[in-house]
């Protein structure tokens, strides 16, 4: 098999990479396609250690694996396990949960819900252009509520967030969606106007036609953009005036988080929406062509277990997105 291989299904992922040797090619093929470059300090001048698929740095003096500075850092998990996990986060359309996931590969119910928060993480969006950049482009916006995601919480935790002001039940979430393009999905404390525009004019292009319901907080958003309201109370589409792309994608997105993981705890919701945003934003290509765009993701970030367990807030990432 020559050197630039990549795995076009499932079958071959699991296959391929059960060789150690071989997933260790992929993946720093993947990472450094312009020879090795130290996580530690930067330099070009280091030594591959063959027999234990480590280098040496020339300049740190330090050695390095293939893992450090990635999400796969300090994990005992083999690549074997890693990739095809990755595999199915990025092309179930419905996600996988952790119960789905500790069956499939063998691993523990809590090692596979760390693994799948640390995938999370990759398939966050790296990049920010702006939504409706292109001339004619139609922005849908819109706001959701996520509700019942604590009902498997253990009691003592309910209590806890019960008496939590400002915490409750029902999560908001807002939407923009470019027509034909990308969505933006973030969790909100709340859908009033301070929240939702910095969001919008960060998010949207200017020049994007703007299509959202009659919901107050909307107002005034002809101030930046060519805005146009449809009233729910009315009617639901008006030529091209409506919200339904995003009205299927909230559907889509509270299927998945109802039907797959059951309880999805607040402070978390962000690594869900991502993860959805991700399988919406590559639905034109391919599962091989999901896979190789998430593996990039991997690069760069990483995800301790205290962060994700918020004994580490400030390591969290930005979990008030
Ligand atoms: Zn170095």
């Amino acid at each position: 098999v020559n050197s630039q291989f990549e795995p076009e299904t499932l079958q071959e992922v699991v296959v391929y990479f059960s060789d150690p040797k071989r997933a260790f090619d992929y993946v720093r093929r993947r990472r450094w396609p312009n020879g090795t470059i130290c996580p530690r300090c930067g330099s070009k001048k280091a030594h591959l250690i063959e027999s234990r698929m480590i280098w040496r740095c020339n300049g740190c003096r330090k050695q390095f694996s293939v893992k450090v500075g990635t999400i796969f850092e300090d994990s005992p998990i083999p690549f074997s396990k890693w990739l095809p996990a990755m595999w199915l986060i990025a092309n179930c359309k419905n996600g996988i949960s952790s119960y789905e996931l500790h069956r499939a590969l063998k691993v523990t119910q809590k090692t596979a819900w760390f693994m799948l928060h640390r995938i999370r993480l990759a398939l966050q969006e790296g990049t920010f252009e702006k939504l409706g950049g292109e001339p004619g482009s139609e922005v849908e916006i819109d706001e959701t509520y996520i509700g019942g995601l604590s009902k498997n919480m253990h009691e003592h935790k309910r209590a806890k967030r019960i008496r939590t002001p400002g915490v409750h039940d029902k999560q908001a979430v807002f939407g923009m969606i470019e027509r034909g393009g990308k969505v933006r999905t973030y969790h909100v404390p709340n859908a009033m106007r301070r929240e939702l525009y910095p969001r919008i004019l960060a998010n949207v292009d200017r020049d994007a036609k703007l299509f959202s319901d009659r919901h107050k907080s909307y107002f005034g958003l002809d101030r930046y953009y060519s805005h146009e309201m449809v009233d729910h109370a009315y009617a639901y589409v008006l030529g091209r005036v409506h919200t339904n792309n995003l009205e299927n994608y909230w559907s889509l997105l509270k299927r998945t988080i109802k039907g797959t993981y059951v309880s999805v705890e607040p402070f978390h919701l962000w690594r869900y929406l991502d993860e959805q945003s991700f399988r919406y934003n590559t639905r034109k290509g391919t599962d091989a062509h999901r896979f190789y765009l998430a593996l990039p993701g991997a690069f760069g970030r990483r995800l301790t277990y205290n962060a994700l367990t918020g004994k580490d807030f400030a390591a969290a990432g930005n979990g008030a997105n």
